[in-house]
């Protein structure tokens, strides 16, 4: 499932790509990642409308739009849930098999393709508002975040996934995260120290931003034919894993830590997959 990282090099990717381009048609296939939008209020707001910019916030996609009728500005909400995904294609390459929505820009579409639909592309931003800060900016400060942590005795694993409490982070970087912290994901966040609270915002920002500077220099044109390369489980076969090789310990059950070559282990968290070292994660 695409993370801060994975959404924030998407849209710098789609920013310049979509800027000024014009819907001239509005074809949607499966009405489900509108909702509570009807496709009729989609198409009548966004018929003729022009993108201006395009923002990231947590693993929301931004899209801004001034409307044709009455050039009044229109926020479009993007999320790939699992396994979606958003781009650019020719208008003459094929259409996609699991193409949710299409939007016709003259002479290329812009493809919101999701083969189990748990995405959303719609007009209705509400769950943008009960997002927590924006773990890059300078809303995210240790003090805040200590402060929030003592709140909850969550497991502090647990606790990172939670969007209320800060935005964007999913499995792959929370894990990741503690492992450049060196704290137990077992560990009850209220009992965090003022010095872990720190070790572990630092990482945090830190696994999040090498992880943006490493993925903008993927290609990603998802076009007829080509590899989507990384960003989601079930990579294509023989994509580059330059990405993969970044990760320390997610998705590295049994493997020699980078660290101390101990063997990763794997627990269950909330129905979900924890991966870390307990020989370099003790706290
Ligand atoms: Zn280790």
């Amino acid at each position: 499932m695409p993370e801060l990282p994975e959404i924030e090099v998407l849209a710098r990717h789609l920013r310049p790509l979509l800027r000024g381009k014009m819907i001239r048609g509005v074809d949607v296939r499966r009405a489900k990642v509108l909702s509570p939008v009807s496709p009729r209020e989609f198409r009548r707001v966004l018929l003729g409308a022009r993108f201006t910019s395009l923002s990231r916030r947590g693993k929301y996609l931004l899209f801004r739009l001034r409307s044709k009728a009455d050039g009044q500005s229109v926020t479009l909400l993007g999320h790939l849930g699992m396994t979606g995904r958003m781009f650019l294609a020719r208008e003459n390459e094929r259409p996609q098999k699991h193409a949710a929505v299409v939007l016709d820009l003259c002479g290329e579409n812009f493809i919101y393709e999701d083969t189990r639909y748990f995405g959303r592309l719609t007009l209705d931003t509400k769950a943008i508002q009960k997002l927590g800060p924006e773990p890059l900016s300078d809303d995210f400060q240790p003090a805040k975040f200590r402060k929030a942590l003592k709140r909850s005795r969550q497991a502090i694993k647990i606790k990172l996934l939670d969007q209320t409490f800060v935005a964007g982070i999913g499995n792959i970087y929370a894990s990741e995260a503690l492992f450049r912290a060196r704290l137990s994901p077992r560990l009850a966040a209220n009992r965090l120290t003022a010095t872990q609270v720190k070790r572990l915002w630092r990482a945090v920002r830190g696994v999040l931003a090498e992880a943006i500077a490493g993925g903008s220099t993927v290609p990603l044109n998802f076009g007829a034919g080509k590899t989507d390369g990384l960003f989601y489980f079930g990579r294509a076969p023989g994509a580059p894993d330059f990405y993969e090789e970044r990760l320390r310990v997610y998705d590295r059950a049994g493997k020699p830590c980078p660290d101390c070559r101990r063997p990763i282990q794997r627990i269950t968290q909330a129905a979900r997959s924890t991966f870390y070292c307990p020989h370099c994660q003790r706290v």
